[in-house]
């Protein structure tokens, strides 16, 4: 019998393992691709404490080799339903069921694509969706921030401290994000705002060196020669299997605090999928270790 399933094997969930397997929990890793999560498609991670450079890829790897050593298992499969009835969690999958008496969702979140036909080609090669993690590898360059909520804001000004220019790309011409950061950004003369527009094509050979955006409400088509293109147009949570399992925010994250702990007895939420501000390797990682250690105090208290 399982003490506790995982969902996910994301960065959250594999160190969710690796502390579940240490304090003793017979553990179920569910997992419906690589192993590894977001970070994988990263071939630079430069900001994991004392780690100074390395891939996602390769992070990931280690982090599911010292799960799988300490005794983790793991399935790879899909996970379509969850139901929870006398203290037991039923996890349905496209190949099957698992029960155990705890449960951490660790299903993390995706970023919102533009959707543009290079987009994926570009990745890691020009176009990211963090500038927390990648903002240092455009230092003294041209890049463009794409949205108009608060993280594109916040983007844009941590990218004016780092890179010769900031277009920040909004397709309206107002911002959804905070009028102070709108402010705070006209302050800085190598922000230059393109409003009413939207990014149509990407170009460049083995990277990018372009975004062409339109104006439109003009048709005015412009070229901005940019090394890096920060998409901020959201994300979104991988939660919708579990949405009826405990209360969830207005954008689909799992309610919990700090401790990882949601309005259900035994549920944990770990890394991005839940409600937070900082959605980093380092906090989902945190966030694991905590799920894990409250899962096994919550199997013992009952
Ligand atoms: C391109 C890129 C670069 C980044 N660079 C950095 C960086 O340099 N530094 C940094 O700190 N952060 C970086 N981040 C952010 C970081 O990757 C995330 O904060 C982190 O991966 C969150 O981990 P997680 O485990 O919560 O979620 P995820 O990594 O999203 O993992 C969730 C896992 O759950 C699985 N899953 C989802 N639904 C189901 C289901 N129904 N059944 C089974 N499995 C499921 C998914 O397949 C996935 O493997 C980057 C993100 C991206 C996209």
């Amino acid at each position: 019998m399982l003490d506790l399933i995982i969902v996910g094997a994301g960065t959250a969930g594999l160190s969710a393992a690796i502390y579940a397997t240490r304090a003793g929990l017979s553990t179920l890793v569910i997992e419906r691709a690589m192993y590894g999560g977001q970070i994988t498609v990263s071939p630079e991670v430069d900001n994991y404490p004392g780690i100074p450079h390395t891939s996602g890829a390769e992070l990931a790897q280690g982090m599911y080799q010292q799960a799988e050593d300490l005794g983790a298992q793991f399935a790879f499969e899909t996970v379509e339903s969850v139901e929870e009835e006398g203290g037991l969690y039923t996890v349905r999958t496209d190949a099957g069921t698992h029960t155990a008496p705890a449960l951490i969702l660790a299903t993390g979140a995706q970023n919102r694509p533009l959707g543009l036909a290079e987009e994926q080609r570009f990745t890691g090669r020009g176009v990211s969706y963090c500038a927390t993690c990648d903002g240092m590898f455009f230092k003294g360059r041209p890049v463009a921030v794409v949205g108009g909520g608060n993280t594109a804001l916040e983007d844009a000004e941590v990218l004016a401290g780092i890179c010769s220019t900031v277009y920040l790309v909004h397709r309206r011409d107002q911002f959804r994000g905070e009028h102070a950061q709108v402010e705070r950004l006209r302050t800085h003369a190598n922000v230059e705002f393109v409003l009413d527009s939207v990014v149509t094509a990407l170009e460049g050979e083995d990277k990018l060196q372009a975004a062409v955006v339109e104006n439109r409400k003009t048709g005015e088509v412009r070229r901005l020669e940019v090394d890096g293109l920060f998409v901020a147009v959201g994300q979104i949570p991988q939660n919708q299997p579990f949405a009826h399992l405990a209360e969830t925010d207005a954008q689909g994250y799992l309610k919990a605090g700090e401790d990882c702990r949601t309005s259900r007895p035994g549920l944990f939420a770990a890394g991005d999928g839940r409600t937070k501000t900082v959605r980093q390797l380092v906090t989902a990682a945190a966030d694991g270790a905590v799920a894990a250690l409250g899962a096994a105090e919550y199997l013992r208290s009952r």
